[in-house]
C-alpha cells in the first residue's frame, strides 16, 4: 500500500516534470515575435516613431533598421540593450540610421558591456567608424576619466554585406537580398528564417522582382508603402518634380498589392507608412490583393508560429 503511494506519486511528479519541460520547449521554440518600433520615415511625428523593427527569435533579439526614437521603444518594451544580438542596416537613408547614436551610446551608459554589432550594405563600417569619432569626447570621458564604463561597451564591430546569409545561429538564419531603391545603392531587404517559419522585411524599395524571389513561401512579409496622392496632396515643402522623385522609388499600395498577391503570405503587413497619415492604402492594395492585411502601427506585434497573431499596442 505504501510502497504503491510512493510509485504513484513517483510516477505523477515524473509526468509533471515531463510536461513543465514540454511546455517550455514549446514556449521556447515558438517564441518567434515581430515587434514594429517605428512605422515612419523621416518626417518627425510622434504617430510614427522613425523606421525600426525588433525581431525576437528565441533567445535573440536583432534589429533592423534604427530610425529616430528606436532605443525609446526598446525601453518602453522593457529590452535590456545588452540584450540585442545585432543591428541589421537596409540602406544608410538618414531615416533608417539616424537613431544609432542613440542605440550605440545610452546603450552603452545602460548596460552593453559588449561590442555593438551592426551589419549593412557598403558604407556601414564607415559610417560606423566616424560615429565613434564623433562621439569620441563622450566616449573617453565615460571610459577613462569618468563612470569608467567597460571599453568594450564603447567597440563596435561593423560589417558591410552583400547579399546572401548574413547571419546564422542554430534554426535562426538571416538572409539579405538587394532591392530596388535606385539611385540609392545598394539597398536591403531581410529574410529571417526560424524554427520553420519566416518573415520578410522589404526595406525601402519599389516594386522588386527580387524581393518576391526570396519572400517565397514566407509567412509574413513587412512591406513599405508610400501613397502617391495623399503625398502629393501634403505640405509644399518639396517642389512637384522633388516629390516625384521620392514616389518613383518607392511602392504604391497597388504595386505592394501586386507583389503580396505574387508571395501570399499568411499576413502583409506595411509599415515605413508615407505619408504618416494616409487614410486610403487598405482601399487601394485592395485593387490587387485579397488576403490578410494590417496596416502597421509603432509597436504593433506580430506573433508567428503555426498561426500568425497580430497583438496592437492600442487595442
Ligand atoms: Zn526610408
Ligand atoms: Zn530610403
Amino acid at each position: 500500500m505504501i510502497a504503491g503511494t510512493h510509485s504513484r506519486l513517483t510516477w505523477s511528479l515524473a509526468r509533471l516534470l515531463l510536461t513543465i519541460l514540454l511546455l517550455t520547449l514549446t514556449a521556447y521554440s515558438q517564441n518567434f515575435k515581430v515587434t514594429l518600433l517605428g512605422t515612419g520615415y523621416p518626417r518627425p511625428v510622434m504617430e510614427r516613431f522613425g523606421p525600426s523593427i525588433l525581431v525576437e527569435a528565441g533567445k535573440e533579439k536583432l534589429l533592423f533598421d534604427c530610425g529616430r526614437g528606436a532605443a525609446l521603444r526598446l525601453y518602453q518594451l522593457k529590452v535590456p540593450f545588452p540584450d540585442l544580438t545585432a543591428l541589421f542596416l537596409t540602406h544608410l537613408h538618414s531615416d533608417h540610421v539616424v537613431g544609432i547614436p542613440d542605440l550605440y551610446l545610452t546603450g552603452w551608459i545602460f548596460g552593453r558591456s559588449a561590442p555593438l554589432r551592426v551589419w549593412g550594405p557598403e558604407g556601414t563600417a564607415g559610417m560606423m567608424s566616424h560615429l565613434q569619432q564623433a562621439y569620441r569626447f563622450d566616449i573617453h570621458v565615460r571610459r577613462d576619466v569618468d563612470e569608467k564604463l567597460p571599453a568594450q561597451g564603447a567597440a563596435v564591430i561593423a560589417k558591410d554585406v552583400g547579399q546572401g546569409v548574413v547571419y546564422q545561429n542554430g534554426e535562426l538564419k538571416v538572409t539579405a537580398f538587394t532591392v530596388d531603391h535606385a539611385p540609392v545603392k545598394p539597398a536591403f531587404g531581410y529574410r529571417i528564417d526560424y524554427s520553420g517559419h519566416s518573415v520578410v522585411l522589404s526595406g525601402d524599395t519599389r516594386y522588386s522582382e527580387n524581393l518576391i524571389q526570396f519572400a517565397h513561401g514566407t509567412d509574413v512579409l513587412i512591406h513599405e508603402v508610400l501613397d502617391p496622392e495623399a503625398y502629393r496632396a501634403g505640405d509644399n515643402l518639396y517642389t512637384a518634380e522633388q516629390k516625384q522623385r521620392v514616389i518613383d522609388h518607392h511602392t504604391t499600395p497597388e504595386q505592394a498589392g501586386a507583389a503580396f498577391s505574387r508571395v501570399k503570405p499568411k499576413l502583409a503587413v506595411y509599415s515605413h507608412v508615407v505619408p504618416f497619415n494616409a487614410t486610403d492604402l487598405m482601399a487601394h492594395t485592395r485593387e490587387t490583393y485579397s488576403g490578410p492585411l494590417e496596416v502597421g502601427e509603432d509597436l504593433m506585434s506580430i506573433e508567428i508560429g503555426d498561426k500568425v497573431q497580430v497583438l496592437r499596442a492600442s487595442k
